[in-house]
């Protein structure tokens, strides 16, 4: 056995150290014609915009320092922005536009702000949240504005480098990074003895592998990366099964990784939204180290960022969604410029010289008007869809993935807090249940999510598969499927439970749909998107949408001054507008 496992290991290196090695033959995939890095350069006003995508930014560490120190520039000219949505996305994009000396208001529908990863108490004060939530080591630009809101050190715990599958009876395989060595010795030596994999399967994955473009990326980075883009248009099981990857990895290893991307499996993620996370894990040693929030996203991510925008004055209004983008257009109904927005219940009308429109793709949808249709890139907006999920919250009386020690499982006595409980710290994996990703929050989260005299707090993801059941099914399938993977568990027993269910949450990273994604300017002068679903190479997560809101903001900044800027723009607008409500009516209908 060991003996096939080391010489998977050895063809996979041979492959990453000598590519001329790797079996090289031709992928087949259809070129994608949508936005690439190419026409993306050629929209941007920024160079800080355009740093952010493209290979040169792909594993860039020194954008940490530019979303940590902020744009570094006050605009010359000051201009009244709208921010639509408060997610990630547009509480960056404020951040930075605020520090480039502007005057910024936002609008949240929800009556919180987060979005996707937000989190709000009920009644008895237990922190319920939209979804699990976990940071890979190289997320740079979302460390850099955590360091800037002074939430880096304090909020965030790191977790052993170790990325566990939990099957069912009990049966643990693991992906074990840690090695004296760094990437890409660390990752080939955890694909080479994980447990999860039989040895033919581990065989032929490390054939697979071996023949990836992530091979090629170890030599010519560019190379690599070209091909993984071009990699959008087939599904991973397709490109995996191509040369030589087998079912079995998919079935029991692969697949349970595509949900937690993308909570869709790898017969229908796309190839370049698997390959672009690997790439990451195989290229940066801190790639795959995980880090999971000391508490609530309320508490460790988003309370430091309202601080930091409401000493810069910017106002958030929550629970006042746009209703309307006020806006002109020309002879042909084309929009030419956006005068302002109407808000919350009344109606409320708000003029803004710019208005950045930082969504999901179910609101991006819904607010923008149909004359915008006009226009290709909002347009192809609407063939991204999105995917359903519910979050299941289950608390028990003792600690569920405490596998070995009965007394310490049904222990719960004493302060058991900073997460000292019983069980597995670290993020979990699992192809025997529907929940793909799921961990112990009282244990890996424990700030708010401990509560002393209980146990564990089970925070699991189900993906569309489950999505049209009760909520009380749901709990119930729940306790049985993690009794079915933790068979000790079905002596505990469930003292409170929730189910947060969101009918559109991830756009389907489906094969594709890189050439759907917009880019954050428009082309309307003053209106941008910002939001992960926008173009950048972070697929849909929180360091995407992080750096949308960086991109977005730098956009607005290097076209806010100058003759033909922003603010010129605006202010010659408003002086047009008022010379033609000045001119009498029997001159203006001539
Ligand atoms: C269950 C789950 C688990 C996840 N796990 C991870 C993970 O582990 N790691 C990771 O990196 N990412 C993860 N993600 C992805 C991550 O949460 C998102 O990519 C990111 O939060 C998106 O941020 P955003 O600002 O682009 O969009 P959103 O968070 O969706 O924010 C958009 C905001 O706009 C608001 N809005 C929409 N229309 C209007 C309107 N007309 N007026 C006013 N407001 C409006 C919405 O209410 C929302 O608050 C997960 C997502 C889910 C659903």
């Amino acid at each position: 056995m060991a003996r096939l496992n080391l010489a998977a290991a050895a063809l996979a290196i041979a492959c990453y150290i000598n590519p001329s090695n790797a079996f090289v033959a031709p992928i087949q995939t259809t070129k994608t014609f949508g936005l690439n890095v190419a026409t993306a350069d050629e929209t941007f006003a920024s160079e800080g915009a355009k740093k952010q995508v493209g290979n040169d930014s792909f594993l860039n560490e020194n954008l940490m320092a530019r979303a940590q120190n902020g744009p570094g520039i006050k605009n010359k000219e000051k201009l009244k922005i709208g921010v639509i949505g408060a997610g990630l996305a547009g509480m960056v994009a404020a951040m930075d536009l605020a520090d480039a000396g502007h005057e910024v208001e936002m609008f949240e529908t929800r009556p919180f702000v987060g979005g996707k990863v937000s989190s709000w108490q009920d009644k008895e004060g237990n922190h319920i949240e939209m979804g699990l939530h976990v940071f890979f080591g190289c997320y740079y630009n979302l460390f850099g504005i955590m360091k800037r809101t002074g939430g880096f050190d304090e909020n965030l715990r790191i977790k052993q480098h170790i990325h566990t599958f939990v099957n069912e009876g009990g049966k643990l395989g693991s992906l074990d990074f840690q090695f004296p060595i760094g990437a890409p010795v660390s990752g080939l030596q955890a694909f080479a003895k994980t447990e999860q994999l039989g040895l033919e399967d581990k065989f032929h994955n490390a054939v697979r592998l071996g023949t990836s473009p992530i091979v090629r990326a170890l030599v010519d980075f560019d190379g690599g990366m070209d091909m993984v883009r071009e990699l959008d248009d087939i599904t991973f099981t397709e490109w995996f099964t191509q040369l030589g990857g087998k079912r079995g990895s998919l079935d029991r290893m692969w697949d349970a990784i595509a949900y937690a991307l993308g909570f869709i499996d790898c017969n229908n993620i796309s190839a370049r939204a698997m390959l672009t996370i690997f790439m990451l894990f195989t290229i940066r040693t801190e790639a795959s180290v995980l880090r999971m929030l000391d508490g609530s996203p309320q508490t460790g991510l988003h309370d430091p960022i309202i601080k930091y925008l409401e000493d810069r004055d910017v106002k958030i209004n929550l629970g006042t969604p746009c209703r309307e983008i006020v806006h002109d257009v020309d002879d042909e109904g084309k929009p030419t410029r956006i005068k302002g927005i109407k808000v919350g219940g009344t109606q409320e009308y708000k003029e803004f010289d710019v208005v950045v429109a930082a969504c999901d793709v179910p609101g991006i949808k819904k607010v923008l008007p149909e004359s915008f249709r006009k226009y290709d890139q909002f347009d192809k907006i609407y063939n991204l869809d999105c995917v359903p999920i519910a979050t299941v919250q289950v608390r028990f009386d003792g600690w569920v993935t405490e596998l070995h020690d009965e007394m310490r499982m049904m222990n719960v006595a004493g302060d058991q807090s900073d997460g000292r409980g019983a069980g597995i710290d670290n993020l979990l994996y699992s192809v025997d249940a529907e929940f793909s990703c799921f961990a112990d929050l009282a244990i890996t989260s424990p700030g708010e999510y401990y509560k002393e005299g209980e146990g564990s707090l089970i925070q699991a993801v189900f993906d569309e598969r489950a999505t049209s059941r009760s909520n009380d099914q749901l709990v119930k399938d729940c306790i049985e499927q993690l009794n079915k993977l933790f068979p000790s568990s079905k002596k505990l027993n469930c003292t409170w439970s929730n189910v947060v269910k969101l009918g559109q949450s991830l756009y389907r990273e489906k094969v594709g749909q890189d050439k759907f994604r917009p880019a954050q300017a428009t082309p309307i002068p003053n209106f941008f998107l910002a939001g992960s679903y926008t173009y950048q190479d972070y697929l849909d997560s929180m360091e995407g949408a992080t750096r949308s809101g960086l991109m977005v903001a730098d956009e607005i900044i290097a076209r806010a001054d100058g003759p033909n800027g922003l603010a010129a723009m605006s202010k010659k607008a408003k002086v047009e507008e008022k010379e033609s409500d000045e001119v009498p009516f029997f001159l203006s209908s001539a």
